[in-house]
C-alpha cells in the first residue's frame, strides 16, 4: 500500500471512531475462522436485553457497600462487585488506586482515561508522566510514600466530563476511600477533585494555591488544589502557579512530618 493510501485509511479510521490500536499487524477477518460460534438468528421482538439498570438508589447501595468496607483491600473488592454505575458497565477495570497509603500524602485527580481504564491504574498515561514529575520535584514517589486515586473510579466514554448523577455515585466510595487511607494531607487535581469532594463552586485558577480543610474522623486534614497535570500538558506556561501550589505542600509535609516513613521490612 502507498503511504498516501495508508494515511487516507488511517484518517477515515480515526474519523469512523478509532482511538486506538488493539494490534501490531492487520487482521483480514473476511478470511479469519470464526473463533466463537455463532449465535442463533434471533427473531424480531427478541431483541438484545437492556443493560441492567441501577436501583433506584445508586448513591444509597453505594454508600451501604463503601461503609461496610473495613479497610481498602476491601473497599476496591467493593467497588468491583458494585453494579450501580453505568459508568462501570462501559469501562475495561475499575481503577481504584496506586502508590503508598502508609507515606499518608494523597492525591485525588478526576476520573481515568484510555490508558488507566486499559491498565487498571491511575494516572499511567501523559498526565500521569508529569505527574510524577511533579511528585519528584518534591521528593514524592508514589512506589515509595505517595498515594493517587481519582473521584470517578470507571472511565466516562470518550472521556466526557461525568455526570452531577454519576460523580454521586462514585462519591460514597471516595469518602470511605479517604477515610481507610488516613492521610495527612490531601492535594487535589484540578477543578472536578475541588467540586466534589470539598463543594468548591468557583475556578480552580481561584482555589489552587489556597489552603483548604477535610474532617476524616475527628482529625481536620490539610488539603490543597492544585492545577490538572492534563491542563498543564495544554498550558505548560501555568507550570509555575503548580509549582508555587507544590512548594507550599512540601513545607506543610515537613511542618507535619510527611511524608510518614516507610515502615522497617516493608
Ligand atoms: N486524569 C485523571 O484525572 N486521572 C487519571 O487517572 C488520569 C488522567
Amino acid at each position: 500500500m502507498q503511504d498516501k493510501d495508508a494515511l487516507a485509511t488511517l484518517a477515515w479510521l480515526v474519523e469512523a471512531g478509532a482511538d486506538e490500536a488493539i494490534a501490531e499487524a492487520p487482521v483480514n477477518r473476511l478470511n479469519a475462522k470464526p473463533q466463537i460460534p455463532m449465535p442463533p438468528p434471533v427473531s424480531l421482538g427478541s431483541r438484545t436485553a437492556p443493560p441492567p439498570q441501577p436501583g433506584n438508589d445508586a448513591i444509597g447501595d453505594a454508600a451501604r457497600a463503601a461503609s461496610a468496607a473495613g479497610n481498602l483491600e476491601a473497599l476496591k473488592a467493593a467497588m468491583e462487585a458494585f453494579e450501580g454505575s453505568a459508568l462501570k458497565r462501559a469501562a475495561t477495570n475499575t481503577v481504584f488506586a496506586d502508590g503508598t497509603p502508609s507515606g499518608r500524602v494523597m492525591f485525588i485527580g478526576e476520573a481515568p482515561g484510555r490508558d488507566e481504564d486499559r491498565i487498571g491504574k491511575p494516572f499511567v498515561g501523559r498526565a500521569g508522566q508529569l505527574l510524577d514529575k511533579m511528585l519528584a520535584s518534591i521528593d514524592l514517589d508514589r512506589n515509595r510514600n505517595c498515594y493517587i486515586t481519582n473521584v470517578i473510579n470507571w472511565r466516562p466514554p470518550d472521556n466526557r466530563d461525568p455526570s452531577p448523577e454519576e460523580a454521586a455515585i462514585c462519591l460514597p466510595f471516595l469518602r470511605r476511600h479517604i477515610e481507610l487511607a488516613n492521610p495527612g494531607i490531601i492535594i487535589l487535581l484540578g477543578a472536578v477533585a475541588a467540586r466534589h469532594v470539598m463543594g468548591v463552586t468557583e475556578g480552580i485558577m481561584k482555589t489552587r494555591g489556597r489552603w483548604l480543610e477535610y474532617r476524616v474522623g475527628d482529625a481536620m486534614v490539610p488539603v490543597m488544589p492544585t492545577l490538572h497535570p492534563a491542563y498543564l500538558l495544554r498550558q505548560p506556561a501555568h507550570k509555575k502557579l503548580a509549582w508555587r501550589d507544590l512548594q507550599a505542600v512540601a513545607s506543610r509535609m515537613e511542618a507535619l512530618g510527611l511524608p510518614e516513613p516507610a515502615l522497617q521490612g516493608s
